[in-house]
């Protein structure tokens, strides 16, 4: 049943939809609609789409524009869904409605003089690494799944590994094409490396996960490719160790790209998992960083600086890896962490906190984790204060302690002055724990916010900020 009472998928809305977009681009069939409900989040928070959906494929912003004029004057929810590898179930119909799938938005522009790319937002993280490497360029974002696309990026503000030294992917975006609810698009930015003309909605878009507009095109800065690099890896025996290094390593003045952590049982499993090697098998606790540099003198200078910290914080001796493909199987191995632990995980937490709070956060998840007999899983963006902590099954089944121990884990953290989402989001699975992190005005902005966007609350409807 539709919001007015009657079909909401009725043959009179899917031959409009045809008519903007052309039969082939409407997918109707059961079959193929069904690859595109779920994201990656754990099956146990992951929320249930409807099977009441029909897929469009548009290939411009005009044809957006159609679409959401249809869909909002006969009040249907629509969904955008870019790679589908999101973590909080934020693309994921949870109403009858609209999928609009942005795989078609594949162009990419590399403009190297302004050191930028032009991308649809149907390009993905590959695509788009190799099409800036090809122009002899950067674009050193990496989080870990590069089946992401473009336009979801965007829409969740990604992080990723290599996010300490050029920031997330908000500091990369200078430009954005997006359709509003009401089919107006706007073109916001562009080739700018400044801008500061009037409220800058271009910033609300970015992390509004799908709930504002449909972002159809992306300008982002690019980088000079680094000549030289170099990622080293420091066991610790204990994870308290492998922290506290972690603000000495910022306050060194050396500029890492990253500073991962991660856990030996883990990293050695997802090694295993790709059938591949990791080359440190001692400690309980590492730290991966990642340095690149102009020159090789300052290069090896960070690096002697880094070892000089890490030892002086206890670890055990650094492994270099020096060669492309040694550095990028370290990459590799670490971004199929997630991966390897899904089948096991109720929920992964995105709790982040000031860098200097790190140590703090995991003495309280250690505490917690005896506490209730519970193994949590963690590895992260330590150089960002980002940690990823695991709240496991057991049995193949969510504890009954699970809802509270998250609970807990994100009162800390809010306690550390830290927020229950440093880079995945809130989607859908995290809006009840909403009120922990926020106040309630700021809950009722952003819900004005949305109303000012979206009138008819038809796009991605209940995702981020609820229901008023
Ligand atoms: C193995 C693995 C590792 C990961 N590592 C990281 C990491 O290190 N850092 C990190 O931040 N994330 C990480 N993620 C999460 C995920 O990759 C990111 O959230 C990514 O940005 C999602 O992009 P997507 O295209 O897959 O979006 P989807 O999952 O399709 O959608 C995500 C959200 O964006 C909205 N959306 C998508 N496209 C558009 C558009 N064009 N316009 C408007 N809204 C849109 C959707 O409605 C939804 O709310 C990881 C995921 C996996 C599976």
């Amino acid at each position: 049943m539709g919001r007015e009472g009657g079909a909401l998928l009725d043959s009179r809305l899917i031959d409009d939809l045809r008519r903007v977009v052309g039969d082939r681009w409407v997918v109707c069939e059961r079959d193929s609609v069904v690859d595109y409900l779920l994201d990656e989040t754990p099956d146990v928070v992951r929320p249930q789409p409807s099977s009441d959906i029909v897929v469009v494929k548009p290939h411009s912003a005009e044809e957006v524009s159609e679409i959401l004029k249809v869909a909002n004057e006969r009040r249907v929810p629509v969904y955008p869904v870019g790679g589908r590898t999101g973590l909080v179930g934020g693309s994921i119909p949870t109403e009858p409605g609209i999928i609009v799938s942005m795989e078609r938005f594949k162009r990419i522009e590399i403009d190297e003089e302004n050191l930028m790319a032009t991308v649809g937002a149907g390009v993905t993280l590959g695509e788009l690494i190799e099409a800036a490497e090809r122009a002899g360029l950067f674009f050193p974002l990496h989080p870990g799944d590069e089946g992401a696309f473009v336009g979801g990026l965007v829409a969740t503000n990604a992080g990723g590994a290599r996010a300490v030294k050029y920031g997330v992917m908000r500091n990369y975006v200078k430009g954005v094409e997006v359709v509003v609810p009401t089919g107006e698009i706007l073109r916001l930015g562009g080739r700018l490396l400044k801008n500061n003309t009037g409220y800058n909605l271009m910033h609300l878009i970015i992390g509004s996960e799908g709930t504002l507009g449909i972002i159809t095109e992306v300008t982002l800065k690019l980088y000079p490719r680094m000549k030289h690099s170099v990622t080293l890896i420091a066991p610790f025996s204990s994870r308290r160790d492998a922290i506290r290094a972690v603000p000495k390593i910022l306050r060194s003045g050396a500029n890492p790209l990253a500073i991962e952590y991660v856990e030996l049982e883990e990293i050695l499993k997802s090694a295993e998992h790709l059938n591949e090697r990791w080359p440190v098998e001692e400690g309980f606790s590492q730290l991966i960083i990642i340095l690149t540099e102009v020159s090789e003198d300052s290069l090896y200078a960070q690096a002697e600086e880094i070892e000089h910290l890490c030892k002086e914080s206890g670890s055990g001796d650094l492994v270099v890896a020096e060669a492309r493909e040694e550095q990028d199987r370290v990459l590799r191995i670490r971004s199929n962490l997630y991966t390897t632990l899904k089948p096991d995980v109720c929920d992964i937490l995105d709790i982040v906190v000031p860098p200097s709070m790190l140590a703090e956060l995991i003495d309280i998840i250690e505490e917690l984790g005896a506490e209730y007999g519970a193994k949590l899983p963690v590895y992260g963006h330590a150089g960002d204060g980002n940690l990823h902590a695991h709240i496991m099954k057991v049995n193949g089944h969510a504890p009954e302690y699970f809802e509270e121990l998250k609970r807990k884990i994100y009162e800390a953290t809010v306690k550390l002055g830290g927020a229950i989402s440093g880079e995945h989001g809130i989607g859908e699975t995290r809006i009840k724990d909403l009120k922990l992190a926020l106040s309630s005005k700021e809950i009722e902005l952003m819900r004005e916010i949305k109303r000012a966007f979206d009138p008819n609350n038809i796009l991605n409807p209940g995702k981020v900020v609820g229901r008023a």
